[in-house]
């Protein structure tokens, strides 16, 4: 074979549901030297990603930390490790990721119940409690933010109604964290995960986790009896954790003061993970979720000015990414391949039902920014026109604009 050159990707403007273009910043950080993973430089940072994360998540939960891996991999760390086979785990469904938090306490042998609303609405706090008092799960597991339908289901309310029947909440805040808000101690969240590549704008590949003491506490009850599982062999047990990689009873132990070893912690991701959040917290959490808002307000505007219907209950919208339908006639995929071949612009398509109705428009992270918006929505209008839309010529970018200029 020949040997291909060293990579060099093309000049992206990534406006899709994620991965998103990352902050600059995070991508010089990855390219710094590596150290051991014992070095005192490499423990002093994995300690500071951790009290930076504590900002981010709005905690003083102790256990905060990454799990190496996508967004999935804090998934079923968190799931894996709370639920032992046969308890029931209750998950309300708005979008894709239910379906998959579904699919992961499934396989984690636990008893599934889910409730279903349709796509493009949240739950009410009384309908969840309700299926709550009705299943009465050991575990409720919530998705914040769900990409492919776009909506922000309301927790405030979740934690205290799981605390008074006793019900350990975890929630997937992958899509959400950073762009929107998220007060892991005021709503009383048991354990949260989340991914770089959505509004903390950086790459995919680390999660990072945080769990209350409630939620450390199953963990270690569990961690307690297994060395006696181990040792007799009985691995169908119930407190035995079906996975070492994603134990959180031994990623607690290898982050903690014992550091005992693991894996090795992915360095370059810790650096990553790291820069986002410092990058996040210099500009101001309460300053980039309002960036996100208003990003997320003036792409709306913008798709409405180019004469789209916005797809969902608005009001239940995440800030950082939108669903627009197809206009009639326009070959969606062929469109946003326009995009990308003469704009270099990534816009995203749906899953289930909404596949071939709607695309999904991001502003997250590094791209909630005004030039973004607008560079998107002039090339979405030309693509839009070529496609033999009669688009108000302007519309999109007037609109949006109108929303930035309003905000000054
Ligand atoms: C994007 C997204 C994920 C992504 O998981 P990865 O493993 O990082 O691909 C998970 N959950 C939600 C709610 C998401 O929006």
């Amino acid at each position: 074979m020949t040997i291909p050159g060293p990579i060099d990707p093309p000049a992206r403007l990534l406006m899709g549901p994620g991965p998103i273009s990352a902050y600059p910043s995070v991508l010089r950080a990855m390219s710094a030297p590596l150290v051991g993973q014992y070095d005192p430089f490499m423990t002093a940072a994995m300690a500071e990603t951790q009290e930076l994360y504590r900002q981010v998540w709005a905690t003083h939960n102790d256990a905060t930390l990454l799990v190496d891996g996508t967004s999935r991999a804090g998934i079923e760390a968190a799931i894996v490790s709370l639920v032992r086979p046969g308890d029931r785990v209750l998950v309300p469904v708005f979008g894709r990721f239910g379906h998959l938090l579904a699919e992961i306490a499934e396989r984690a042998l636990a008893e599934v119940h889910t409730i279903e609303t349709d796509w493009g609405q949240v739950f009410p706090p009384s309908v969840i409690e309700e299926a709550i008092v009705r299943v009465k799960p050991t575990l409720l597991a919530l998705v914040q933010g769900d990409t492919s339908t776009t909506m922000n289901q309301p927790l405030d309310e979740i934690g205290e109604i799981c605390a008074r029947h006793g019900v350990l909440f975890y929630t997937d805040a992958t899509a959400s964290l950073a762009g929107n808000a998220f007060e892991a101690d005021a709503w009383g969240v048991d354990a949260a995960t989340a991914g770089l590549q959505k509004c903390l704008g950086g790459p995919s590949g680390s999660s990072p986790i945080t769990l209350s003491e409630k939620a450390v506490g199953v963990i270690r009850s569990r961690a307690k009896v297994e060395a006696g599982i181990r040792e007799a062999g009985d691995t169908d047990a119930e407190d035995f954790v079906r996975s070492n990689y994603f134990d959180l009873g031994m990623i607690l132990d290898y982050w903690g003061p014992r550091r005992l070893n693991h894996h090795t912690e992915a360095t370059s991701m810790l650096y990553a993970a790291r820069e986002c959040a410092r990058v996040l917290l210099t500009e101001g959490r309460e300053a980039v979720i309002a960036r996100h808002e208003l990003a997320g307000r003036a792409m709306l505007a913008g798709a409405q000015g180019l004469g789209m219907t916005v797809f969902g209950d608005v009001a239940h919208k995440m800030s950082n990414v939108l669903a627009v339908e197809i206009p009639d006639g326009v070959p969606g995929d062929a469109a946003r391949q326009a995009l990308l071949t003469d704009f270099g612009i990534e816009i995203g398509t749906s899953f289930g039902p909404l596949h071939g109705r709607v695309w999904r428009i991001g502003t997250m992270g590094y791209n909630a920014r005004k030039d973004a918006v607008l560079t998107t929505l002039v090339a979405l209008e030309a693509v839009l026109r070529r496609f033999g839309v009669a688009v108000p010529a302007g519309g999109g970018v007037d609109a949006a604009s109108d929303i930035y200029s309003e905000a000054v």
